[in-house]
């Protein structure tokens, strides 16, 4: 037990009894599923994650790849794992079955990836990284590059990377300086340099195939005149086939704190002027492609960040129940046998704040990804654009949220081990490593917090954050009718409140002076998530108190595991959601105590 992944118990809890996914098996494009399958996928990735994943996830983090100037090498087992990933069919899981997937709601992909993110985070980058690069070419890629790329994408045979970063241009993509030249052929000859490209080589697939930014000479400047290209490693002839090496050339592997299995590469495109690439869809459109998919891409985040922090929660769990220490407060006799340190009130914290942020960030990135399923596929049009709306404001808040208080979950797993937990003896000191990546990719947490409060909050006239209301208004009035609830209702209302009054006083220092009313946006990120996440804690618990009424089925571990969901919703709400309010006193002053300190005061 002590490395379980998650406990399956809560995660079907999420699935079928918070989120209602079997009712998604009525709509025409899940016609074909049904709970039972549903659950059968669930089961084989569980059993793939545990037998192929978790095993080597310890030696992939001690023996690092490596590279001797011409080739990358690492450990099989990742090749292996890898391979029988791709097997099943989870690249495609989400496609067409025209394709050769197995068209399954984004909910159950996003449940099943959780799994192996939770096993092995460094060897599930791999096709992860492949799935959101194939869903690129798949939605904005022509015909002849779905032909040449897509199916050998979905099926392993190649693997993907998404290239944006260069050694001046990390968080402003406006400064990239890689270019591409269109030739007379309709090709682009591409220039340039890339950092920290995840799994931008290796030997675990035919080919690799590049997405990279780029800019075509003569655009326009900054953001709009960014375009995207594909740029395999080895160029593709139009049966498939591989054909000569292209100008993409590793020129060193970067050594990380985590996430050490998969290789971050420098990569230089056409050093000897042949690098070829093909662009995507229209010239300058590249961001915009982009980040079409980054909704997926930063709920994937989130989700690595839960998973670790998951993982970690269970190992301290299982050490707490096991590790003898101390007496009760009221016992003074030394004769008397310790107590597991369970038993002490501040392990107990510990353990209910790991709780409450693993299980409160996956039951958010679950339902998140369920908005996508229901952007796709809603009843009709309003209810599409409604979960539009709310996926655009809650992914900065999926991405980031887990990956700050997840990671603190991480923190909480290692001061429970104590002495133990700062050695490499146990695995918690690996978790919160390979976890401390997610606050910094896809868009820092700084980033993140101008894009919500800077454009996402305010966008179309506030119209993401009207939904977001009346969601939560229609959660607080199905807890108020609950007596066990409805003080939570009360204060979600207020919490709510408060989020809005900081908007109104905000919106309008924003168009006059942008630089103070965003001076403070990381605490509107942090005010904002809290108050989202309480409202997920209040969801969960609804559906805890329907379970508890079931009787029967509320007897035994059901009912302790009914019982734990409102202790945690509890925790959340005596704890963490009253922090909000110094935190928008704070927002709503115009604090400028950090734009007012000149650097050189430091
Ligand atoms: C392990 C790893 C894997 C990665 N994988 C990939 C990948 O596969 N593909 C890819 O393209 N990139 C990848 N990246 C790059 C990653 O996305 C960048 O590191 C990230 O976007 C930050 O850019 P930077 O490192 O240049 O930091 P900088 O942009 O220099 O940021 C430094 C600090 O300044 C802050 N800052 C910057 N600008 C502002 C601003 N305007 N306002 C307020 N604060 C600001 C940031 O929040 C941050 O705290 C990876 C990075 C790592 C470490």
């Amino acid at each position: 037990m002590a490395d379980a992944i998650v406990n399956r118990r809560d995660l079907d809890f999420q699935l079928f009894e918070v989120l209602d996914t079997e009712a998604l098996t009525s709509r025409p494009r899940f016609a074909e599923h049904s709970r039972e399958t549903f659950l059968a996928v669930l089961d084989t990735a569980q059993a793939m994650a545990e037998e192929e994943f978790a095993p080597h996830n310890r030696k992939a983090d001690e023996h690092e790849p490596s590279f001797d100037g011409q080739r990358v090498s690492m450990i099989p087992e990742v090749k292996d794992a890898l391979e029988a990933f791709c097997e099943a069919g989870f690249i495609a899981a989400a496609h067409d079955f025209e394709r050769g997937g197995m068209q399954l709601p984004v909910v159950m992909t996003q449940a099943a990836f959780s799994l192996f993110k939770g096993a092995n985070v460094g060897t599930a980058a791999y096709p992860f990284l492949t799935i959101g690069n194939a869903n690129v070419i798949h939605r904005f890629g022509s015909e002849a590059q779905k032909a040449k790329y897509l199916d050998a994408l979905l099926t392993g045979r190649f693997f993907g990377t998404m290239a944006l970063t260069e050694p001046q241009a990390g968080s402003s993509l406006s400064d990239i300086t890689t270019s591409a030249t269109p030739n007379p052929d309709g090709t682009y000859s591409l220039r340039g340099n890339k950092i920290f490209i995840s799994a931008g080589d290796h030997e675990l697939s035919e080919n690799i195939v590049h997405l990279v930014l780029a800019k075509i000479p003569g655009g326009p400047p900054g953001v709009k005149g960014i375009s995207l290209f594909i740029v395999p490693k080895f160029r593709v002839n139009d049966d498939g086939s591989l054909g000569d090496r292209n100008d993409v050339t590793l020129t060193g592997l970067i050594h990380k704190m985590g996430y050490r299995g998969t290789t971050s590469t420098m990569l230089a495109f056409g050093e000897n002027d042949r690098c070829m690439g093909e662009l995507v869809g229209e010239p300058h459109k590249g961001l915009t492609y982009m980040f079409h998919m980054m909704n997926e891409a930063r709920i994937g985040v989130g989700m690595g960040a839960v998973m670790l922090g998951y993982r970690g929660y269970l190992a301290s769990l299982e050490y707490a129940k096991e590790r003898p220490q101390g007496r009760a407060p009221t016992d003074k006799n030394p004769a008397t046998p310790q107590l597991p340190i369970i038993e002490h009130a501040d392990v107990r914290r510990m353990l209910l704040a790991q709780k409450a942020y693993v299980e409160g960030g996956y039951a958010l990135c679950l339902y998140c990804a369920r908005l996508v399923d229901e952007q796709r596929t809603g009843a009709d049009d309003a209810a599409k654009r409604q979960a539009g709306l709310l996926l655009d404001l809650l992914t900065p808040i999926a991405k980031s949220w887990p990956s700050q208080w997840c990671l603190e979950a991480n923190s909480l797993a290692i001061q429970i081990h104590g002495g133990y937990g700062y050695t490499r003896e146990y695995p918690v000191e690996q978790f919160y490593r390979d976890n401390r990546l997610n606050p910094i990719h896809e868009g820092t947490h700084g980033i993140q917090a101008l894009d919500l409060l800077g454009r996402k909050a305010v966008m179309d006239g506030g119209a993401a954050m009207k939904a977001f209301a009346t969601e939560i208004a229609r959660t607080a009035a199905e807890a108020s009718a609950d007596p066990v609830l409805a003080g939570y209702a009360a204060e979600l209302g207020a919490a709510a409140a408060d989020v809005a009054a900081t908007l109104r006083a905000l919106a309008p220092v924003l168009a006059e002076n942008p630089t103070l009313a965003l001076a403070n946006a990381v605490l509107f990120l942090e005010a904002f998530g809290h108050t989202t996440i309480a409202w997920i804690w209040l969801r969960q618990a609804l559906a805890a108190q329907r379970g508890l009424r079931q009787g029967a089925a509320a007897q035994g571990t059901d009912g302790d595991f009914y019982r734990g969901k409102l202790a945690a919703c509890r925790w959340f709400y005596r704890w963490e959601l009253p922090k909000t309010r110094q935190w928008h006193e704070l927002l709503r002053s115009l604090d400028d105590t950090t734009l007012s300190m000149p650097p050189e005061s430091y």
